[in-house]
């Protein structure tokens, strides 16, 4: 009977104790595999291939020529990235642009079908994603920092390879812009309709510091009224009226929903369209002659801010870290899984 509870006793012993062992080595292995994998990307920056099997190449209509050339998608982000993003932000910040570029373009291909024909994505930012050749790019660029920048936009693009922003296993509309001001906008607030739930309100430190944070338009009395005319032709301003000109709502985020001119009233998105201002976060001074628009941020406001970005890497956020600050509950997986 002892002989017997030895026996099991050491079956037992066999059975938990030896597989742990196996185990324990087989994680160890995967473990170092991993290291010596990470190390040898920070040490060599070798970039492994992505074998793209779904969205590889983009149909790119130039709007200027008409033509339509067939590109791989990161070759097509080359263009994309560096017409979009200075190249002299950080690194991770063109890395998140990177991915947003990716992602917008699948959006649009999934979404926007027959929009340009055969073609997927045109090359008007205004209307689908900026993209300029790199010949152009080039020779955009000082000749001291030619060679670097465009290999500072080609490894964010390469290093992110494959990488898209979803929602629900599906690409999100990853809008963006310049400066948010400080205060991001939702899409609703912008365009109407309905919000999608990853577009939230966010606060981002540091836009202030850029140039596209602040700017002024300031235009005379007539020009102002002639402006809305064009619009609206029933306008008339008695400027000395008190409340003349008056905000009457703000959006949650601050920016102007409403503004009265005299006797019409129109959305602080039209006023932003007509006196060309560089968005509706915006308040006014009427003097003598003229009206006064001072304006906070650059852009619709919806999305990833790229001066946010770029002053977030500044203090250390990464390129996930990023989009999940601008993009609520998102998730980055690879256009291969969708
Ligand atoms: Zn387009």
């Amino acid at each position: 009977m002892k002989k017997i509870l030895i026996y099991i006793a050491i079956l037992m012993i066999v059975l938990i104790i030896f597989p742990s062992i196996f185990t324990k080595k087989r994680n160890s292995k995967v473990v170092d595999n991993e290291q010596t994998i990470s190390e040898k990307k920070e040490n060599t920056e070798e970039i492994v291939k992505y074998d793209y099997s779904k969205f590889a190449t983009i149909k790119l209509l130039h709007t200027k020529t008409n033509e339509i050339t067939e590109l791989p998608i990161d070759e097509y982000l080359y263009g994309v990235v560096s017409g979009e993003m200075p190249a002299n932000y950080e690194f991770e910040a063109i890395k998140a642009q990177a991915i947003v570029a990716r992602t917008y373009t699948l959006y649009q291909i999934i979404n926007s079908k027959g929009k340009h024909g055969d073609a997927d994505m045109c090359d008007n930012s205004n209307c689908c994603q900026a993209w300029i050749s790199k010949e152009d790019r080039l020779n955009r660029w000082e000749e001291d920092v030619r060679t670097s920048n465009w290999d500072k936009i080609t490894k964010a693009v390469d290093s992110t390879q494959g990488k898209i922003i979803t929602y629900n296993n599906a690409p999100i509309d990853a809008f963006f812009h310049s400066n948010s001001g400080g205060v991001t906008e939702t899409a609703t607030n912008v365009w109407g309709g309905t919000n999608f739930p990853y577009l939230k309100i966010v606060e981002t430190a540091g836009e202030d510091g850029y140039d596209q944070y602040s700017s002024e338009v300031e235009i005379t009395k007539d020009e102002l009224v002639n402006k809305l005319k064009e619009k609206h032709p029933e306008t008339e301003i008695n400027f000395d009226e008190e409340n003349c000109i008056e905000i009457k709502e703000y959006t949650d985020s601050g920016r102007v929903r409403t503004i009265k001119f005299g006797n019409i009233q129109i959305a602080g998105t039209e006023a932003r369209t007509i006196f060309g201002l560089k968005s509706t976060n915006f308040s006014f001074e009427i003097n003598e002659n003229t009206i006064k628009f001072k304006v906070i941020g650059y852009g619709h406001g919806v999305g990833m801010s790229q001066t946010g970005a770029d002053s977030l890497a500044k203090t250390g956020s990464n390129f996930e870290q990023i989009i999940m600050h601008f993009y609520d509950g998102v998730q980055i997986t690879y256009i291969n899984d969708l």
